[in-house]
């Protein structure tokens, strides 16, 4: 089952399956429903719940159905474990492939026991991003996996926690995804648009954005009945629903071959690159100026912090981005960086002794 390929062709992987095995129905009208259809099975047996009073998962009594199942069905099937005792249990029942959830990724103490557990075995193992927006978390449970000697390995994005209000159950901040790409350009990386969601409604868009960022696959919590499900009841879809969801994905190239596409392409790139050039030594004139404000500023002893000139640049910097056609927000948070930058700027002349 280690031939098990997570990137494909332009065809992206699809997992799917329940949140958590319920009932032995449950689990095996949804795989029968959907296995010819996907590429991986999934379900969860031992749920890592916020509140010990919600649904646990049930655990060994289930793995027992998942080796009845695997009798049953054409595809793998992957299931989550968060400590050594599941990794141990499930290679006993022949589980195809195990992943990490959120929760576990984040403690590096419990990724260790699961690579120790895992060493000298040959499974295909699933990374999905720890609960907070903390890249080099994720790359090093990935590291702790690959020094065990695991090489079929991927990452899931599943979304960010965050205090914020929100759309999203979890925040998806495409820019930690897109980081990881760059700083593991091998690595496959799926997308769960399930946990990402939280509900049923944004899921389509979510796998859309996902493909279209180049991603090689998707895991969506399938359930066969979703209204009665013990967990995640609100983001998972039906049998029916998953096999429109998958007609409904427009599949992009990478690239066109097309020479029409490429010629207007490298056009309008060579645009972006002179506006880039300008934009840059703008920036560069911006910063001489905070540097003579700071210098000024450090003779007459006044501080760095002007918070009514902050207030007045931040309000008026997003009217301008009205003006202009900029998206308002956008505008306030390219005018926070820059902000951020003049203060280290003249806290680092502030330091300097007076020559
Ligand atoms: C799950 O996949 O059911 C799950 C618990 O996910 P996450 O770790 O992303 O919260
Ligand atoms: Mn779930």
């Amino acid at each position: 089952m280690n031939k098990i390929k997570f990137i494909s062709n332009r065809k992206p992987f699809i997992i799917a399956g329940p949140c958590s095995a319920e009932s032995k129905e449950q689990l095996f009208t949804t795989a029968k429903a959907i296995s010819q259809h996907i590429d991986l099975f999934r379900v969860g047996i031992w749920k890592p719940r916020t509140s010990p009073d919600s649904f646990q998962g049930l655990g060994n009594k289930a793995l027992k159905w998942i080796k009845e199942l695997k009798n049953q069905i054409q595809i793998p099937i992957a299931t989550e474990v968060a400590n050594a005792g599941h990794v141990e249990s499930c290679l006993k029942s022949n589980v195809d492939v195990i992943w990490l959830g959120a929760r576990t990724t984040v403690n590096p103490f419990y990724v260790q026991e699961i690579a120790e557990a895992l060493r000298g075995v040959d499974i295909p193992v699933l990374i999905k991003n720890p609960i907070h927006p903390e890249l080099s978390l994720w790359i090093g449970a990935i590291e702790r996996l690959r020094k065990v000697g695991i090489n079929n390995l991927a990452a899931i994005h599943r979304g960010f926690f965050t205090l914020e209000k929100s759309a999203f159950r979890n925040e998806p901040k495409w820019e930690i995804p897109i980081k990881l790409k760059k700083e593991c350009p091998d690595l496959p990386l799926l997308c769960d648009p399930s946990h990402i969601s939280g509900n049923i409604d944004m899921i389509q868009e979510v796998s859309q954005t996902a493909l279209d960022l180049d991603m090689d696959g998707l895991m969506i919590e399938t359930h066969f009945k979703p209204s009665v499900a013990l967990s995640d009841a609100d983001q998972q879809i039906t049998p029916t629903q998953l096999l429109e969801l998958k007609k409904s994905l427009v599949l992009r190239k990478t690239t066109a071959l097309n020479k029409d596409f490429n010629n207007k392409l490298y056009e309008l790139r060579k645009l972006i690159d002179q506006i880039d050039e300008k934009l840059v030594k703008i920036i560069g004139n911006r910063v001489s100026l905070v540097k003579e404000i700071g210098a000024y500023k450090k003779k007459n002893k006044v501080t760095i912090l002007q918070i009514k000139r902050w207030f007045e640049i931040f309000n008026t910097r997003q009217k301008m981005g009205v003006n202009y056609n900029v998206d308002p927000q956008y505008v306030a948070e390219i005018f926070e960086l820059i902000h951020k930058h003049s203060i280290l700027t003249q806290t680092e002349l502030m330091k300097k002794s007076n020559d």
